[in-house]
């Protein structure tokens, strides 16, 4: 089978290896045949080497979609046929954490793709545990974008209850433009998503969020005015990862509301921690998802409530995936998801 490996940053290297067999599965493992894998921005970062805990070389992958070959003896979530996507975290089950069921935190969490090796290649085992069923339906390339949706399921949650609040998501990429999508679908009452390049805000109203600033023409003051009025917003998403964006959201943010962070920032941004006080804001961190966040994105994708197809730019073949990483790199403010189609 067909394998590819990110072997040094900017090295991507394919090899003809061994397929797994099906005959040497464990009672609990599901061997996929993987169809499509969706480029992740994380990715995109050891690409460049520099996503600081990549472990090289590694097959890269965690987001994708596959057709179940054959299951071990005690599976029971999916049968051979079946289409599917699974989730790329290795956890130890054992660590507080992951004792309280917030194995997502697992003090020695490995994510495949970037501490253990992930889908970039034909066939792939997992244990049935993080298998997914994709509903019958829905494509393969929506069950590859299952991941970057439970990541907007899950960091929505970590805002409490949104129900009737307005909302500014700052950073329209993919994930922003999911957490906005999965503000609306929470009961937001407005949301507003804010960007630096129009193309990505054009996709966000593609996608059914009607309220878009480009920051670098308005400020987002004058935008949340226009916006929200005398309401104000209550709650902020941080996933621009840069230090103007966290700081205008803490200094435009009612007093007594809570920033959700899900971008990495790639420089620790200085904020002041008085003025965090004096307007008892509330920081709250997230981190990729759990079991019923994958369970939710995809019920919220199936009922058409979160809207993908805008979000999907570009697709190219297995053999080329240098040249997906070339073209994300030479369209940074036009392509959002790149997939990487094996089936081509
Ligand atoms: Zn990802
Ligand atoms: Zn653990």
């Amino acid at each position: 089978m067909r394998q590819a490996v990110l072997m040094a940053p900017g090295q991507i290297e394919f090899r003809e290896v061994p397929a797994p067999s099906a005959e040497n599965l464990a009672p609990h493992e599901v061997l996929l045949n993987i169809k499509r894998i969706g480029i992740c921005g994380s990715e995109i970062h050891s690409y460049h080497g520099k996503h600081p805990s990549t472990i090289y070389p590694v097959v890269q992958g965690h987001e994708y979609s596959a057709i179940v070959t054959a299951v071990g003896s005690a599976v029971t979530v999916c049968r051979p046929g079946d289409a599917v996507t699974a989730r790329p975290q290795l956890v130890c089950g054992s660590c507080n954490p992951c004792k309280r069921g917030q194995y997502n935190v697992c003090e020695n969490l490995r994510v495949q793709a970037f501490h253990a090796d992930g889908a970039a290649r034909d066939f792939f085992v997992v244990d049935d545990d993080r298998v997914v069923k994709l509903p019958d339906g829905m494509s393969l390339d929506f069950g590859a974008m299952v991941e970057p949706s439970a990541v907007g399921a899950h960091s929505t949650k970590r805002a409490g209850d949104l129900k009737g609040k307005n909302v500014v998501v700052s950073g329209a990429g993919t994930i922003g433009n999911l957490v906005a999508q999965f503000a609306l679908y929470r009961g937001a009452a407005k949301v507003l998503i804010t960007d630096i390049s129009d193309q990505r805000l054009d996709i966000a109203r593609k996608c059914g969020i009607e309220h878009t600033l480009n920051v670098l023409q308005t400020p987002l003051e004058e935008g949340v005015k226009d916006v929200f009025g005398e309401e104000g917003f209550q709650v902020g998403f941080e996933v621009a990862g840069v230090e103007s964006s966290i700081r205008s959201l803490m200094q435009t943010i009612e007093k007594g509301s809570t920033i959700v962070v899900i971008a990495v920032f790639e420089k620790d941004p200085a904020l002041s921690m008085y003025y965090l006080g004096e307007h008892e804001l509330t920081l709250v961190g997230t981190l990729m998802y759990r079991h019923e966040d994958y369970q939710e994105a995809i019920n919220a994708i199936s009922s058409g409530k979160i809207n993908l197809n805008p979000l999907i730019t570009n697709r190219f073949p297995f053999e080329q995936f240098d040249d997906a990483y070339n073209f994300i790199d030479a369209n940074r403010m036009s392509s959002l998801k790149v997939i990487i189609d094996l089936t081509e």
